[in-house]
C-alpha cells in the first residue's frame, strides 16, 4: 500500500468515528440538560439506551483497535466524555451543583482516563469536563472564578498522572517482552531436546556453551527446512494450516514445532498426547482424515471455534516410534484426495529427514570438535617426556574437555598389588597432600576401575556415603560428581585418572567418551615416559653393580671439575683395582668373580659421601670422585676402602675367600686439571701400588715439577717419601 492510500483509509476511518463522537457529545449534553430540567420519559429512555449501546460499541472497538493509534485516541476520548456525562449527572443529583462534596468524583474520572487512555485523549476529556463545568455554571449564573481555577489545577494534576502511569505501563511492557524472549530461548532449548540434539544435564560452562550454540543453529536449520516444506504444502493444496507437532522427551505432550497458516487463532500450548484427533493418530499410528467439521469441533491447535471443514493428520515415524504429527486442514469442504494424502506423507517424511540430517550434521560437528581436542591432547602428551610433564599435559587436556575442580592420577604396582597417588591437584587444596599416598588393592573405586578397566561411578555421580575412592584411610572430599577413568595400555590398566567436580552432572554423556579416550592416551604416554626414564637409568648404570658406568662417570666428572675450578676447591680421584683378580676367576670361576666385584661395589657404596661419585670404570676397576677432598682426606678414604675389602669374606663352595685391592689417588689441581690428566696420575699411583706389592694405596705427588709417588700402607713408608720418577713415567694403560 502506498502512503497516500494508507492516509486516505485512515481519514475515512476517522470520519466514520467522528459521527459517533458528535453523537456522544450530544448525548452527554442531553443528559446534562436532563439534570437541570425535566425531559419526556421516552426521550430519556432513548438517550440512556443509545448511551449504553454507544459505550458498549466503544469498548469493543477499543479492544479491537490494537495499534491503530489515532482510532484508539478517538475511542478513548469518546469513552471519557460518555463517562463524564454519567459523573456529571450523579454529582448534580447528589450535590445539587458543582461545588458540593461529591465534586472529587471528576478527579477520579480524570485519573481513570489518564491511567488507561493516551495523553491526548486525557487532555481532550479534561478540557471537555472543565468546559462543561464552566458552561453549566455560566448558564446557572453561578460562575466562581476562584473555585473554577482550583478545579482546573486539580484536574491538571490528576491528568498529569497519565505520564506516571504511562511510564509504569512501558516498564511493564518491557518486562513482559523480556520474559517473552526468555520463554523463546527456553523453547528453543526444548526444541533442541525434542529433536534430541542436546543431551540431558548438559554442562552450561564453557565447553558446553559452544555445544549449546551448535544445537541452536541446528534447530534454526531444522525450522527453516520444515517451514519451507509446510509453506509449499499450504500453497499447493490450498490449506488453511499446515503444522508439524513434535513430541516432548517424556512423550506426554505434543507441541507446535513449525507451522504455516493463514489463521490468527493458533493455540501454541502443549497438547496432551492423547487429546483429540492428534491423540488418535499417535495411538493408531495411522493417518486420520476428517470432513465436514463444524465450528464446535475442537482442533487442539486452534484457540477458538474450528475454522476449517477438512483435516488430515499424519504420524511422523522414527524407528517404529511415532515422534510427531503433521496436520493439514482447509476451510473448503473438499476432502483430501489419495494423491494429496500421499503428498502430505512425503512432506512428513521430508520433515523427519530434515531433523535426522541435522542430527547427523550435529554429530559430525561434535566429532570434529572432539577430534580437535584429542588431537591437541595427543600433541601435548607426545611432547611430554618425563612422567611429571605427561601428568600435567594430561590434566590440561582433560580441562579442555570437561570442567572439574580436582584431579589426581594413581598408578598400580601389579607385583606388590599396591596403588600410589602420583599426582593430585585441586582448586581448594583438598587433595593436594595425597601425593605419595599408597594403599593396597581393595574394593574402592580406584581398585575396581583398575581391575575392570571400566570408568566408575556410573554416569559420574558420586555417593560419598556409600562409595570409597582410594581407601577409607584417605578420605575423599564429598562431591556430587566424580569420574575414575582407567589408564589403559594394551589390555591392562596402569592406573587411574580421577576427576571431581562440585557441580552436579559435570561428567555427562557428552564428555565421558572423550575423557575415556584421553585416559587411554595418558596411559600410553605415561608408560612411554617410564620407559624413557628406565632407558636413561640403564644407559647410566652398570648392570652388575648398579653403580654409574664409565660414560656417566665422564659426564659427572666434567661437571665436578668445572665446579672445582670455578670455586678453587680440591677434588680427589681414587682408582681401585682388585689384586690378582684373574686368579679369582681362574680358581673360583666367573660367578665368584662377579660376587667379588659386587662386594667391592658395596664397600664403595657404603663409604661414599652423598656428594661423591662412584663408578665401575671397567672390569674389576672402580673410580671414586670426592668433592672438596684434599690429599690426606682422599688417602684416608682409600685406606678405609682397602681395609674394609680386606676384611670382607666371600663365601664360595671351596670355603671363605678374601681379596685385596690396590688404589691410586690423585688430587685436583696438582695432579691434573682435567679428568684425563687426573685419571692418568691416579693410574700411575695405582701402578706404583701394584708394583709395590699390592694391597696398598699410593698418592700421586708433583713437587717442583718433579713427579713423586707416595705409597700408603701396608708397606710402611713415611708419607711424603718419593719414588723415582721413571717408575711412574710409564702408564699402566700402556701395558
Ligand atoms: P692385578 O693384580 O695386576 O690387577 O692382576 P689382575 O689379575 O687383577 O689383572 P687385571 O686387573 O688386569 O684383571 C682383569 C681381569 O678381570 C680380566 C677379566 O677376566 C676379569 N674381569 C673383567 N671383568 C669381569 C667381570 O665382569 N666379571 C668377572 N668375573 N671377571 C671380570
Ligand atoms: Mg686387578
Ligand atoms: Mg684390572
Amino acid at each position: 500500500m502506498t502512503p497516500l492510500v494508507r492516509a486516505s483509509l485512515l481519514v475515512q476511518r476517522l470520519a466514520g468515528h467522528a459521527w459517533a463522537l458528535v453523537l456522544a457529545l450530544a448525548l452527554g449534553a442531553g443528559l446534562v440538560l436532563h439534570g437541570t430540567r425535566e425531559l419526556p420519559a421516552p426521550l430519556v429512555l432513548g438517550m440512556v439506551g443509545t448511551y449504553a449501546v454507544l459505550v458498549l460499541r466503544r469498548l469493543r472497538g477499543r479492544a479491537r483497535a490494537g495499534s491503530l493509534a489515532p482510532i484508539t485516541w478517538v475511542l478513548d476520548a469518546q469513552l471519557g466524555t460518555l463517562a463524564h456525562a454519567v459523573v456529571l449527572i450523579v454529582v448534580r443529583r447528589v450535590d445539587g451543583g458543582l461545588d458540593g462534596p461529591f465534586y472529587p468524583l471528576f478527579y477520579v474520572l480524570v485519573t481513570v482516563v489518564a491511567a488507561f487512555a493516551r495523553p491526548s485523549a486525557t487532555l481532550a476529556v479534561a478540557a471537555w469536563l472543565l468546559g462543561i463545568e464552566a458552561a453549566v455554571a455560566v448558564l446557572a449564573g453561578r460562575f466562581a472564578p476562584d473555585a473554577f481555577l482550583s478545579h482546573v489545577g486539580f484536574v491538571s494534576l490528576f491528568a498529569a498522572q497519565n505520564l506516571v502511569f504511562l511510564r509504569a505501563e512501558v516498564a511493564r511492557m518491557r518486562t513482559r517482552a523480556r520474559g517473552r524472549i526468555e520463554d523463546e530461548i527456553t523453547r528453543l532449548k526444548d526444541d533442541a531436546r525434542r529433536y534430541r540434539l542436546l543431551g540431558a544435564g548438559e554442562d552450561e560452562r564453557d565447553p558446553a556453551k559452544a555445544e549449546d550454540r551448535l544445537a541452536r543453529s541446528s534447530v534454526e536449520e531444522i525450522h527453516q527446512s520444515v517451514h519451507y516444506a509446510l509453506d509449499l504444502l499450504r500453497r499447493t493444496l490450498d490449506l488453511n494450516t499446515a503444522v508439524l507437532l513434535w513430541q516432548n522427551d517424556a512423550g506426554t505432550h505434543l507441541r507446535i514445532s513449525e507451522l504455516s497458516t493463514g489463521d490468527d487463532e493458533i493455540h501454541d500450548a502443549p497438547i496432551r498426547t492423547g487429546d483429540g484427533v492428534l491423540g488418535a493418530v499417535m495411538v493408531e499410528r495411522k493417518s486420520v482424515s476428517l470432513e465436514n467439521l463444524r465450528p464446535s469441533y475442537h482442533v487442539p491447535y486452534y484457540a477458538g471455534p474450528c475454522p476449517v471443514r477438512t483435516l488430515l493428520a499424519i504420524p511422523v515415524m522414527e524407528d517404529d516410534h511415532v515422534r510427531g504429527v503433521l496436520a493439514v486442514d482447509r476451510k473448503s469442504a473438499r476432502a483430501f484426495s489419495p494423491q494429496e494424502e500421499e503428498l502430505c506423507q512425503q512432506a512428513a517424511r521430508y520433515c523427519h529427514r530434515a531433523i535426522q540430517n541435522e542430527r547427523v550434521f550435529l554429530q559430525l560437528e561434535r566429532a570434529k570438535v572432539e577430534q580437535g581436542k584429542l588431537y591437541r591432547a595427543a600433541k601435548g602428551l607426545g611432547a611430554a617426556l618425563t612422567e611429571a610433564e605427561v601428568l600435567s599435559a594430561g590434566v590440561r587436556a582433560a580441562r579442555e574437555i570437561a570442567s572439574f575442580d580436582l584431579a589426581a592420577v594413581t598408578v598400580y604396582d601389579e607385583e606388590k598389588k599396591v596403588h600410589e597417588v602420583c599426582a593430585a591437584t585441586s582448586k581448594n587444596g583438598e587433595i593436594d597432600d595425597l601425593v605419595g599416598a599408597r594403599f593396597n588393592h581393595n574394593a574402592g573405586l580406584v581398585s575396581m576401575v583398575v581391575q575392570n578397566r571400566f570408568p566408575l561411578p556410573y554416569k559420574g555421580e558420586f555417593d560419598a556415603t556409600h562409595q570409597v575412592v582410594l581407601t577409607r584411610r584417605f578420605p575423599w572430599p564429598r562431591l556430587p560428581s566424580l569420574l575414575v577413568l582407567p589408564l589403559v595400555l594394551h589390555d591392562r590398566a596402569l592406573g587411574t585418572l580421577i576427576l571431581g567436580s562440585h557441580r552436579p552432572h559435570a561428567f555427562g554423556d557428552s564428555v565421558r567418551p572423550t575423557l575415556e579416550v584421553l585416559a587411554s592416551h595418558l596411559g600410553v604416554s605415561l608408560s612411554n615416559a617410564r620407559m624413557v626414564q628406565k632407558l636413561e637409568t640403564l644407559a647410566k648404570e652398570d648392570g652388575l653393580t648398579r653403580l654409574l658406568n664409565k660414560r656417566a662417570l665422564l659426564e659427572e666428572a666434567d661437571a665436578k671439575i668445572l665446579a672445582a675450578t670455578r670455586f678453587a676447591r680440591k677434588l680427589s680421584l681414587l682408582v681401585v683395582d682388585i689384586d690378582h683378580f684373574n686368579r679369582v676367576n681362574d680358581v673360583h670361576g666367573h660367578d665368584v668373580g662377579d660376587l667379588v666385584i659386587k662386594g667391592l661395589a658395596d664397600v664403595l657404596r657404603r663409604h661414599k659421601r652423598t656428594t661423591d661419585v662412584v663408578a665401575r670404570y671397567g672390569g674389576e676397576e672402580f673410580v671414586v670422585l670426592c668433592e672438596q677432598t684434599d690429599e690426606p682426606g682422599a688417602m684416608l678414604l682409600a685406606e678405609r676402602i682397602r681395609t674394609e675389602l680386606e676384611k670382607t669374606a666371600f663365601h664360595t663352595r671351596g670355603g671363605k675367600l678374601s681379596v685385596t685391592c690396590s688404589l691410586g689417588v690423585a688430587t685436583f689441581p696438582e695432579a691434573g686439571t682435567d679428568f684425563e690428566g687426573l685419571f692418568k696420575s691416579a693410574d700411575l699411583a695405582l701402578y706404583t701400588s701394584k708394583r709395590g706389592g699390592r694391597n696398598r694405596a699410593t698418592l700421586f705427588e708433583r713437587r717442583n715439577s718433579e713427579l713423586r709417588l707416595r705409597e700408603g700402607t701396608p708397606v710402611p713408608e713415611p708419607q711424603g717419601s718419593a719414588r723415582p720418577a721413571p717408575v711412574a713415567a710409564k702408564s699402566r694403560r700402556a701395558r
